[in-house]
């Protein structure tokens, strides 16, 4: 239950806050955290926020932006639509040759999937509804856990998240065996033998390495193995892996169609799919793909290291599929989550809890967030 939206405007701003401790995975470093912000204006003056990925590469967030500006935003303006989806799909469909000749697949597809989730939100709050309400579901609590945890005393970033009320946690591995292992131990020393504990390898492993690192791992008890192989690893390797070590496999950041996240499910390989909602497909998109793979009988984990606009879309979209998947929240400090997401969730028995508001529930704080904004 949605209403109709018809654009008048769609602008994209960029925000840069400094990245202290920076953000260390297996492929690289973040020293800034970038967010790319969508508002998408309504002919009737009412308005919705989307986010764009633009974690990598470190100087892609002003082409994203460019890209909604002066190819993408120009072929939805002025018209009606009787649906949001209708607006991203209308995107794909008029770029598909463009994509093809500048062979940038991926940052179209963000940029549409952060148009498509600022429609979604003008739409909700059009109808007055909380975003989960609008994709038929209901804003109950969201479990979550602390991510993008560095491989330097990770138990110390534990022991503040613990304190913050978080109960589930991901460790960064792909640092050398004798390391991750070590962090391993610190980590479940740290929160104890019932919390969750999973680790993200970022694609960092061959097959031989992933399947001894895997079982190495197993006296930790891990709930998920995240990316130990390349994203365009064949599913059949994936499945071999699978089959050999003692925790479910997880990934679905790097997947980027309807296609090949039904592949990545019908192979059951993974346990786990984590497809991000301001990556590929947008709130519509991830909608159909976490609803796929719980009726497979796999989790949905939307994964989510961004600002916070889009981890308020993942944690209503999260809301509405279920299934007992976890919201992925950035353990790092990052002013970006909290300035973009106004009143950020508080967290209660290890879940956000999420309110009546109408879209997804919360407003940037432009005048807070403007010493960070990048000219264009
Ligand atoms: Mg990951």
């Amino acid at each position: 239950m949605v209403a109709p939206v018809a654009p008048a405007r769609i602008e994209a701003a960029v925000y840069r806050v400094p990245a202290d401790p920076p953000v260390r995975t297996a492929f690289g470093t973040m020293r800034d955290r970038p967010a790319v912000v969508v508002r998408v204006e309504d002919a009737d003056g009412a308005h919705g926020w989307g986010e764009i990925f633009c974690n990598w590469p470190p100087p892609g967030a002003e082409h994203r932006a460019r890209l909604v500006a002066e190819v993408l935003a120009p072929l939805v303006v002025g018209r009606a639509f009787g649906h949001p989806a209708e607006i991203g799909a209308e995107l794909e469909r008029r770029t598909r040759i463009l994509v093809l000749q500048c062979d940038e697949p991926g940052p179209f597809a963000q940029a549409i999937a952060g148009i498509d989730g600022a429609a979604w939100d003008l739409a909700a709050r059009k109808a007055g509804l909380p975003l989960a309400a609008a994709l038929g579901g209901a804003p109950r609590p969201v479990p979550v856990y602390a991510s993008g945890i560095n491989p330097d005393r990770p138990e110390a970033m534990a022991r503040a998240r613990i304190a913050d009320g978080y109960r589930a946690f991901k460790l960064k591995v792909g640092f050398g065996r004798e390391r991750d292992l070590a962090n391993l131990a610190a980590m479940r020393a740290e929160i104890g033998g019932t919390a969750r504990l999973m680790a993200d390898a970022n694609q960092a492993w061959s097959a031989e390495e992933a399947a001894a690192m895997a079982d190495a791992m197993a006296p930790f008890a891990l709930t998920w193995l995240e990316e130990p192989l390349a994203a365009d690893t064949p599913l059949d390797a994936w499945r071999s892996l699978a089959a050999r070590v003692p925790m479910p496999l997880a990934a679905g950041e790097n997947m980027r169609s309807r296609r090949e996240f039904a592949a990545a499910i019908a192979s059951g390989a993974f346990g786990v799919i984590q497809p991000d909602a301001i990556k590929w497909g947008g709130v519509t998109g991830c909608l159909a793909v976490g609803r796929d793979a719980v009726a497979a009988g796999r989790t949905y984990c939307p994964h989510f290291l961004s600002g916070g606009i889009g981890l308020m879309a993942s944690a209503h979209l999260l809301a509405t599929v279920g299934g007992g998947g976890m919201l992925e929240v950035d353990a790092n400090v990052n002013a970006l989550r909290t300035l973009l997401a106004d009143p950020f969730p508080v967290i209660h028995d290890g879940a956000f809890v999420l309110g009546e508001a109408p879209g997804i529930g919360v407003e940037p704080d432009l005048a807070a967030l403007e010493r960070w904004r990048v000219p264009l």
